[in-house]
């Protein structure tokens, strides 16, 4: 064991969205004895390679309750939190290029209807006269809601830092917790390369290495990281507010404040494991396919492109909770392509869970791990 250089009552592994987020939900309910340790710099994970996409247009009520908590509080980020996200209610525009497919997101859009959502659906008709740079062949059914949309991730990150800085908790940068110290079968310190630290709870926020991180407390999450790429483009005149999805289409796309159109699309050959090469396999495929759905791209440059982690779990739901195995350990992983987004809402709940033994905002049992010991889950649909 190292020298130790500290001690916190609630110690977080991980400083992308749901660790900096989650000290931020901590400090808010008075718990400020919280230490974020990121083994990088803030947002260097998955959250800032995301899409930053923002939805509530799910097919599980659980899932659109918990996306509903977030965009509310996504709406107050800039009051509550102290920092301008470039958060845009711009809508987003689900586009179904499949018959069954499109039936599912009628019986999705009754659910997010009982939910009090505001969802329409547009037949390809409807979708062309809104939207003409949009080319409509083949597309069978779209849905559309303007509550959803998307901000700027890094922001968000450096946002929630900020905010929980100022309140008292401490955020350890380019640290990497190694072991972590389990007695008597409770979490009693995390060993850093900058020293030990002592604790009373433990948070797995990890993203990518939530498995790694868990197998040093003893507990297996079931969990798997795989590569998503995604790519910007040079910019044009802003006209395009939405986020534009399809997931038999597999792509999705948005235009950043600043222009730029950013895109992606998910590749089901993918291995698991940690990976951030890029493919030039992927920019063609994407750019033929995009070019032919969204024909003013054509002459549009590409400026970067990136690869980042999904951090899947057997369901594509996230797994959130408190093990039942070492009772000081929390964990909040696993949320495939939709942390970002979810991560208000979660660690909202999470702190609450920590600081009271209940959340009570939003409900989130359903999203503890040992739902995978039940034979049945039930899979979000609505994924890329
Ligand atoms: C291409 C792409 C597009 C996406 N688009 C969207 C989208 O539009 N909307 C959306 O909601 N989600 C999207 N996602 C998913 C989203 O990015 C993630 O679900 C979310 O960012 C997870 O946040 P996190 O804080 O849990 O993990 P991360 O942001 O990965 O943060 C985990 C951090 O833990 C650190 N860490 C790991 N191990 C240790 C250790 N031992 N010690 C210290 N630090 C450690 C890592 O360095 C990392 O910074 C996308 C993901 C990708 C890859």
């Amino acid at each position: 064991m190292s020298e130790v250089k500290g001690a916190y009552n609630v110690c977080i592994i991980g400083g992308g969205i749901t660790g900096t987020a989650l000290a931020y939900s901590l400090c808010n309910l008075g718990e400020t004895s919280v230490a974020v340790f990121e083994k990088s710099y803030l947002s260097s994970g998955s959250t800032g390679r995301c899409g930053g996409g923002i939805r509530q247009q799910w097919s599980t009520k659980n899932n659109v309750r918990l996306a509903m908590r977030s965009v509310e509080l996504f709406e107050h980020f800039k009051e509550d939190v102290g920092t301008d996200i470039e958060y845009y209610q711009g809508g987003y525009l689900m586009l179904s290029y499949d018959e069954e497919e499109a039936k599912q997101f009628e019986k999705n859009v009754e659910i997010q209807r009982e939910e009090g959502l505001d969802v329409e659906i547009l037949t390809p008709k409807q979708v062309s006269e809104r939207y003409p740079y949009i080319n409509t062949k083949d597309l069978v059914l779209a849905t559309f809601c303007q509550k959803d949309g998307h901000a700027n991730p890094h922001k968000a990150v450096i946002g929630y830092a900020q905010a929980a800085r100022r309140m008292g908790a401490k955020i350890y940068t380019h640290t990497e917790v190694l072991g972590i110290d389990v007695q008597n079968g409770k979490v009693v310190g995390v060993d850093t390369n900058q020293g030990y630290f002592k604790c009373d709870a433990v948070v797995n926020a990890s993203g990518p290495w939530s498995k790694q991180v868990s197998q040093l407390v003893g507990v297996d999450l079931p969990t798997e990281s795989y590569r998503h790429q995604i790519f910007v483009t040079e910019p044009l005149e802003n006209f395009f507010p939405m986020m534009a999805i399809s997931f038999a289409g597999n792509f999705y796309m948005r235009q950043a404040q600043h222009g730029q159109f950013i895109m992606g699309q998910g590749d089901k050959d993918e291995k698991p494991g940690i990976n951030y090469n890029v493919t030039f396999k992927f920019e063609k495929e994407l750019t033929v396919k995009m070019v032919e759905l969204f024909p003013f791209l054509r002459n549009l440059r590409i400026m970067r492109h990136w690869s980042g982690m999904y951090n899947m779990s057997p369901d594509a739901q996230p797994i959130i909770g408190q093990s039942n195995i070492v009772n000081n350990y929390f964990y909040a992983v696993g949320y495939s392509g939709h942390g970002f987004m979810v991560a208000p809402a979660v660690t909202e709940a999470l702190a609450e869970l920590i600081v009271f033994g209940k959340a009570t905002h939003t409900d989130i049992s359903y999203l503890n791990v040992d739902r995978f010991a039940n034979a049945e889950v039930e899979k979000e649909k609505n994924v890329v």
